[in-house]
């Protein structure tokens, strides 16, 4: 499928581009973001909107967005929401309200720069489905970089979604994609993982990365590990079979082992040293033991939280053209 993505048939009202951009407390950021994109969108002459998902800030960032909405009120979106519900959730509430025919992901804080979006919806219109950029140079503390590196050998092999870079999201999706996506309903997801699914055509460009000129990360690590266990989990059951795996070889051993002591005490006769290392095995056992039960439990959790249908987030208000928001 090598089909030009060309505005012909959408109306002249409705934007060819909509950029979508989750915001949690980054006040220190807003004004020049909405500066840069809004510079380089101007120059790419095609209709574009901005929607800005503000995350439950807590900071000044919702009334910045309604001064860069006031600004720019044609092309620029704001929706917010009532509390904290994560990045990729508030990415989800863009996608549904995004009337684009491309659409582009982007972190609030400039690490991504909004300045390599032209070459993302080029490469698209090459004829892609989905172009992921992946930070050729990324400024990140080792501390970040290292898990992050570990995260992205671990979840290619565990999901089989082969992406570079898992947790860049300068990204730009073909409507019909992001169509598919709205109509996921999981409550927790990974939102470059689901693309690669519906996409036939996937391209991956290497894009500039800065560091965070201002404010914090808003990741833990703690944060950071329950996106990645949701990711696992909610892409795939290899965790759950490594468990069995590793079940039926201990299992094994035990046998084993009890075979070895049978003899011992036939050859050698009764003993008692060695009541030590049997305990040692036998913590080994249990905290595995344990373990699986926790996995397991990751997955019944999952399944509670889909089986109750709780919306995935409440919008408190939106700033800009209101687009039905009502399946989350
Ligand atoms: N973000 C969000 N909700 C959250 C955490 C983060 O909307 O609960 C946004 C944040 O404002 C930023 C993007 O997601 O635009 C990436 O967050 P951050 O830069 O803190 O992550 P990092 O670059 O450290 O991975
Ligand atoms: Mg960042």
């Amino acid at each position: 499928m090598t089909t030009q993505v060309m505005p012909l048939n959408v109306p002249s009202s409705a934007p060819y581009i909509s950029v979508i951009i989750p915001v949690f407390n980054e006040e220190e950021n807003l004004e020049e973001l909405g500066e840069r994109l809004v510079r380089t969108l101007d120059g790419m002459n095609r209709a574009y909107e901005i929607i800005l998902v503000d995350d439950g800030s807590s900071d000044r960032s919702w009334e910045l967005l309604t001064q860069l909405h006031q600004q720019h009120p044609q092309v620029i979106r704001a929706l917010q929401f009532h509390r904290n519900f994560g990045q990729h959730q508030a990415i989800f509430a863009g996608f549904q309200a995004a009337r684009g025919q491309v659409m582009v992901t982007l972190d609030a804080d400039l690490q991504n720069p909004p300045e390599e979006i032209p070459r993302l919806v080029a490469k698209l219109e090459e004829g892609f489905d989905t172009v992921g950029g992946w930070r050729e140079n990324r400024q990140d503390s080792i501390f970040r970089k290292f898990p992050s590196f570990l995260i992205n050998q671990v979840m290619s092999r565990v999901t089989g979604v082969k992406l570079r870079d898992y947790g860049c999201m300068l990204r730009a999706y073909r409507r019909e994609v992001i169509d598919s996506i709205n109509q996921c309903h999981e409550s927790s997801s990974f939102i470059p993982a689901l693309a690669n699914l519906f996409s036939r055509k996937v391209a991956e460009i290497p894009v500039g990365h800065a560091e965070r000129g201002r404010g914090q990360s808003k990741y833990s690590l703690l944060k950071l590990l329950r996106l990645n266990v949701d990711f696992m989990t909610g892409f795939s059951n290899f965790p759950i079979h490594l468990v069995g795996v590793l079940g039926i070889c201990i299992a094994l051993l035990g046998v084993a082992f009890g075979a070895f002591l049978f003899l011992r005490r036939l050859f050698v006769g009764p003993e008692v040293e060695g009541v030590f290392t049997l305990f040692a095995i036998l913590f080994v056992f249990v905290g595995l033991n344990t373990f699986a039960l926790a996995l397991v439990g990751e997955y019944v959790g999952r399944i509670y939280r889909e089986v109750r249908g709780r919306p995935r987030f409440v919008i408190r208000q939106t700033l800009g053209p209101e687009t039905s928001l009502t399946k989350n």
